[in-house]
């Protein structure tokens, strides 16, 4: 020992303290670095033959070889999944936890040798991956083992999709499997997951982990590649569900590829998460919150707290500490225990963080880096913080995806809110201040999936992750996670309109094509068509139904109306033509009746409990209304009947759609939150006229969203009578507008609509692809029909849960206690 202890008293320096990477050379040497796809249990060589590289980031020297899969090569593994999964799932709820729980166990005595090989393929910090990653892995396993045991008494409706897709990114990358594949063999699917081409190597020592357990072949399959290779799986016809976790420009390109397919598609995109400081925070906490925000995992993090926004009182305090912390911080070799910060993945990753870095100083912003400087081998990037920039610079913007924070300052809580959203995404956000009243009122006014309060980057199999708006949709993790791989055996199932295509386009011209619907296009009835139009004689006309935007009927803007004609051809009154413009008005007042989504639920109920009184007082006039379209006098009034329950279902959910206080094995209590997603559109379907809108309607109006409805387009009527009663009642002017008129033109403006949150469509296969697909421009959640018809009156399929589910968006907030 040359170094004496005193002078490491002196000096305080660090002694290196390197993890072995024996065992994992040897693994790397018995395989002769050289990989294929795992498929039905085995090692199978590329069908192509090709290799890739797979690299050391922190030296830049070659790890291993892997296959790049191809078709051939996701055909069999979906096929060797498709032989496994009815097995699979027939073995039962106690059976599989028994596997999962053998997973577990066997991660947890591989735990170090998994922690090595992760940070060597990936780059992260040997002390990252042995404390956080692996331990939430074998956590993510133990948990869904009790999902699989439970899965029968509490999802009792439930079955397996079959086969799922799992595409994932490299920044966490065995985290990412875990939260893939143990929530979907829970539920008995069977999987073909793909790893990220930098880091594909713990996912194959997970699949030879499996084998030893005793997983049956077939049931986790993993096939390696790059982009072309996610592609593949993406396009391969016989995959029940997409999920994703990865870029929002790879998102989008998923989703318009699977748009009118009828698979399932779960994403977990991109952030540029809040990370808001009051001038109450305590600073010395915030410090080390940011450090665990930004600077864990290089800031290759998707929730990563890259936007400070401190309160303008303590922002100099504030950035004069980080700069301290930051010369502290140490970049170096990740299988040293004593790094807190490794290598950038790959070369590739560290030019965008370097050119991004650069466009924002030439934006204006003042640069802050340690003095030192970073090891020149390998690809690494120091801590850094921007300050002076602008809300809408790049790099306040864009996801940088490098340990790289922008600080910005707000004066009041409210504009500290503006600015946390002022962003296209929606994954996370952190709240620093000692008032728990305020925290409590900054949280659900922050629109993200998840809000950590004096926290940040705190994780758990119980507490559900997933975003909102271009961060994606769906739920990882917790009992929402489990409903991205189940469907209800009595749900309804269409015949979608086409299978996938690679350009992902859809040749979708929107509703119409059905038969079903043609006659709606002509404005004849239920039967329509020209027969019956010929029949039309002399009639008495009502007056034309207008159409109701923020809490008045309205004209249309161009003045155009349509006939409304019973089955027999008899024209019963007339509807207006709304159009794109009535559309646009109606989106700009539901999102001027924000209040109602932020009132008290108990309001709502009784809001609704006095509609549906109103409806029964009535009844007589829209059972009237409901003959003269086509029902029969006892159909009418079976239909008007049901409405009203209808209608007091939800107002009796309004107040009891609660969320949970979830058992995250930390000293906090994390609460799970169902909350308005915004601004809904639901496009009705045309069978059961009123009651068809109302179950469609209602449930996002009854949980605080705001509604723009547009109702059956052969049988308007029924819904524009609820004008009256609208106005009788005390739904708030702008919560509920309907705008009648053509659904192939009206629900293509919904679907395209920025400001628009969130589309249910029931209509044809074709309408649903169209949906679908333009939905991908602004990632608004979508639950479209794909041509299936419901049994309005079958409460199974009709209401409850169900719709509840889609109606809302769930977020988690983590409140820590204790000192
Ligand atoms: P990141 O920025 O995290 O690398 P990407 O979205 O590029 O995000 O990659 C995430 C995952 O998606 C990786 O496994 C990658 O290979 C895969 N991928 C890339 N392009 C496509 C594509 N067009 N279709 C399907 N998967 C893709």
């Amino acid at each position: 020992m040359s170094t004496r202890v005193a002078e490491v008293f002196e000096t305080m320096e660090y002694g290196p303290a390197p993890e072995s990477r024996a065992p994992v050379d040897a693994w790397l040497q018995a395989r002769s670095g050289r990989f294929g796809h795992v498929i039905d249990g085995a090692y199978r060589t590329p069908a192509g033959g090709e290799y890739l590289e797979v690299m050391n980031p922190a030296s830049g020297t070659l790890l291993a070889h892997v296959a790049q899969g191809d078709e051939a090569d996701v055909a069999a593994a979906v096929e060797a999944a498709r032989r496994a999964q009815p097995g699979w799932a027939a073995l039962g709820g106690h059976a599989r936890a028994r596997h999962l729980y053998a997973i577990a166990r066997r991660i947890q005595k591989q735990a170090r040798f998994f922690s090595v090989l992760e940070s060597l393929d990936n780059g992260k910090p040997i002390r990252e991956a042995r404390d956080i990653d692996i331990p939430l892995v074998a956590r993510h396993f133990y948990h869904h083992a009790g999902w699989a045991q439970l899965m029968e008494s509490e999802l009792p409706d439930a079955e397996p999709l079959g086969v799922v897709g799992q595409i994932i990114p490299w920044n966490f990358p065995l985290l990412m499997l875990a939260w893939k594949i143990a929530p979907a063999i829970a539920m008995g699917n069977a999987v073909v997951l793909k790893p990220a081409e930098y880091t594909p190597l713990t996912a194959l020592y997970f699949a030879e982990l499996c084998a030893e357990a005793g997983l049956p072949p077939g049931v986790v399959n993993i096939v390696t590649g790059d982009g072309r290779t996610g592609a593949a799986l993406v396009e391969h016809p016989d995959v029940d569900k997409i999920a994703f976790t990865g870029s929002t420009e790879v998102g989008r390109i998923i989703r318009r590829a699977l748009a009118g397919t009828g698979k399932r598609l779960s994403l977990e995109l991109g952030g540029k998460s809040p990370f808001v400081v009051f001038d109450d925070a305590d600073l010395d906490s915030v410090v080390e919150g940011v450090v665990d925000a930004i600077w864990f995992n290089q800031g290759q993090v998707c929730c990563a707290g890259s936007r400070i926004l401190a309160h303008e009182g303590i922002a100099d305090r504030l950035v004069g500490k980080l700069r301290a912390r930051m010369e502290k911080l140490r970049v170096g070799d990740p299988l040293d225990k004593g790094v807190d910060i490794g290598a950038i993945v790959a070369p590739v990753q560290l030019e965008r963080i370097r050119s991004l870095v650069e466009t924002g100083e030439a934006e204006g912003a003042t640069l802050w880096q340690p003095s030192w400087s970073c090891p020149t081998e390998g690809w690494f990037y120091p801590p850094t913080l921007l300050t002076d920039v602008a809300p809408a610079a790049t790099v306040a913007q864009v996801e940088i995806f490098g340990p790289v924070v922008v600080l910005m300052t707000f004066r009041t809580p409210d504009e500290a809110v503006e600015l946390a959203n002022n962003t296209r995404y929606g994954l996370a956000a952190s709240v620093w201040t000692e008032s728990v009243n305020l925290a409590l009122d900054i949280a659900p006014r922050i629109k993200a999936g998840t809000v950590w309060v004096n926290c940040t980057n705190v994780f758990d199999a119980a507490s559900e992750f997933g975003g909102y708006r271009e961060s994606g949709f769906g739920r990882e993790g917790g009992r929402e996670g489990l409903w991205e791989y189940v469907r209800s055996i009595h749900e309804p199932r269409g015949e979608p309109a086409r299978a996938v295509t690679r350009d992902g386009a859809s040749d979708a011209a929107g509703d119409g094509a059905k038969p079903d619907e043609a006659g709606a296009r002509t404005g004849s009835a239920f039967d329509g068509g020209p027969a019956g139009r010929a029949k039309a004689g002399p009639p008495p006309i009502d007056r034309t139904a207008k159409l109701y935007i923020g809490g008045k009927q309205a004209r249309p803007d161009q003045g155009y109306s349509f006939d409304v004609r019973a089955p027999d051809g008899t024209v019963v009154g007339q509807a207006s033509r709304g159009n794109r413009k009535d559309l646009r008005n109606a989106v700009e007042a539901a999102h001027r009746a924000v209040d109602w989504g932020r009132g008290i639920a108990h309001t709502r109920a009784q809001v609704l409990y006095y509609l549906a009184e109103n409806l029964h007082a009535r009844a007589d006039e829209f059972a009237r209304r409901l003959q003269r379209l086509g029902a029969t006098e006892a159909e009418a009034a079976r239909e008007v009947d049901a409405s009203v329950r209808r209608i007091f279902t939800y107002a009796a959910w309004a107040d009891k759609w609660d969320g949970a206080v979830h058992h995250t094995p930390f000293r906090n209590v994390t609460i799970a939150m169902p909350e308005p997603i915004g601004v809904f559109g639901v496009v009705c379907p045309e069978e059961a006229p009123l009651l068809g809108f109302v179950s469609t309607a209602i449930p996002p109006l009854a949980l605080g969203n705001s509604v723009v409805a547009v109702p059956s387009e052969r049988a308007p009527l029924a819904a524009t009578d609820l004008y009256q009663v609208l106005e009788t009642s005390d739904v708030p002017a702008g919560a509920l507008n309907i705008v009648t008129g053509p659904r192939a033109e009206l629900a293509p403006v919904l679907a395209d609509h920025d400001d628009v949150d969130a589309l249910w469509y029931f209509g044809s296969a074709r309408g649903s692809a169209e949906v679908e697909e333009k939905s991908a421009a602004n990632m608004k959640r979508t639950w479209v029909s794909h041509g299936a018809r419901r049994d309005w009156y079958d409460a199974r399929v009709a209401e409850g849960p169900s719709f509840l589910r889609r109606a809302t968006e769930l977020k988690n907030i983590w409140v820590p206690y204790g000192e």
